[in-house]
């Protein structure tokens, strides 16, 4: 089969220490302290087998992530910009939708045709923090498209316990096509689903929710916020075809955060009563949450989903006078999330499929790559099947 490949060279930068582990597993922990020169390619790939518990999908669908951009944009030492978990070469690509097409011996819950996302952190089920029930911060993680491979491909094996089944989405659009490009879009969603309600408690109806960040995960917090019957929603974002796109799926403001006050657009939206809710999903938490603890309602939340690794300068007496919290959120697996998540698609309570505005072939996954870092798209998809 064909995949998009993702090489680089395993070159420590100077002042990074590496574990004992990351030489044993090959594993880095932090990728752009180690992985320098990238390169992308779609190239030739063994196709994959199953596993006894493993299923293998057609994959009819894969969206390109922010986390695509970091492996393709590098710093001025070329090194990648990805600041996580990985293990090259792989396969990049981990929002994806599939059919099955072929199955191990012990798979049960799965047969033959049908069509699925997955999940793409692979928690093995026996560390302390999985055997606590919280699979996202499982210490013996492999990622899909991180650090084995991924969905921008032909095919991809992965193991029934992290496919859950969109046949009930396909129903409700009436096309197997559709379905699974809006299925695709369900671990982005499901990202943004865990932060808001599993990690923060979600809000009461009726309560005002600002989402900074109209990239996929900002506009999946926007579409779900609406579904789950917020009062005001209001968005920043400085694409204007986002800003748009923020409109379409559900908010009711929108603003370019270099045009306004953030903070005072916020406290007059809500007539000085300060939002309720508020969700960073722009990864710029060193600007943003400033402006967030000046806008907090009493009992109000921020929710923190886009990743920086940056020091945040945070003045504490708000959270104390606005009886406020903070929750830090990673991942999409585990508390009925992905079941949620379809459920609200195959309802019809949230549709994002206009948030797909473009789509690619395998061949040009490259150029997908490319066209995402303009940061204007909403959620583009490669079809590689
Ligand atoms: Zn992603
Ligand atoms: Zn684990």
């Amino acid at each position: 089969m064909r995949g998009l490949v993702l090489d680089a060279q395993w070159d420590p930068k100077p002042d990074y220490q590496v574990s004992d582990w990351e030489k044993k597993t090959g594993k880095a922990i932090t990728g752009n302290s180690i992985w320098r020169n990238p390169t992308l390619e779609v190239l030739d790939w063994p196709d994959p087998k199953p596993g006894p518990k493993e299923v293998v999908l057609e994959v009819q669908a894969c969206g390109v992530c922010g986390s695509d951009m970091h492996f393709y944009e590098t710093d001025d030492q070329n090194y990648i910009l990805y600041p996580g978990l990985t293990k090259f070469p792989t396969i990049l690509g981990h929002e994806f939708s599939g059919k099955v097409v072929a199955m191990g011996k012990e798979v049960c819950q799965l047969e033959s045709g049908d069509m699925v996302t997955a999940e793409e952190m692979i928690w093995c089920g026996r560390c302390i923090p999985c055997r606590n029930g919280y699979p996202n911060h499982c210490t013996n993680l492999e990622e899909i498209g991180f650090t084995i491979p991924g969905a921008f491909a032909n095919h991809i094996a992965v193991d029934e316990k992290f496919c859950w089944k969109i046949d009930a989405i396909a129903e409700r659009f009436g096309s197997e096509d559709k379905a699974y490009e809006v299925g695709a879009l369900t671990e982005p969603t499901c990202v943004a689903y865990n932060a808001m309600f599993e990690r923060a408690g979600g809000f009461r109806p009726g309560h005002s929710v600002s989402v900074f960040g109209a990239g996929p995960i900002g506009l999946a917090a926007i579409g779900l916020a609406r579904a789950a019957g917020a009062g005001t929603i209001a968005a920043f974002e400085i694409s204007p075809q986002r800003l748009e796109l923020a409109r379409q799926v559900g908010s009711d403001a929108v603003y370019d955060p270099r045009e306004v006050k953030t903070s005072e657009v916020l406290m007059e939206l809500s007539k000085g009563e300060g939002f309720d809710f508020h969700v960073e999903a722009a990864g710029a938490p060193e600007m943003i949450i400033t402006e967030m603890e000046k806008a907090l309602a009493i009992n109000g939340k921020i929710v923190q989903i886009g990743r920086a690794a940056q020091r945040v300068p945070m003045y504490l007496e708000s959270f104390q006078v606005r009886r406020a919290q903070l929750f830090g959120s990673q991942g999409h697996s585990g508390h009925e999330n992905f079941p949620n998540v379809i459920r609200m698609v195959a309802a019809g309570r949230l549709d994002l499929s206009q948030i797909i505005t473009a789509r690619y072939n395998l061949g040009e996954t490259v150029h997908a790559i490319a066209r995402s870092v303009e940061r204007t798209d909403g959620k583009i998809l490669v079809k590689p099947n």
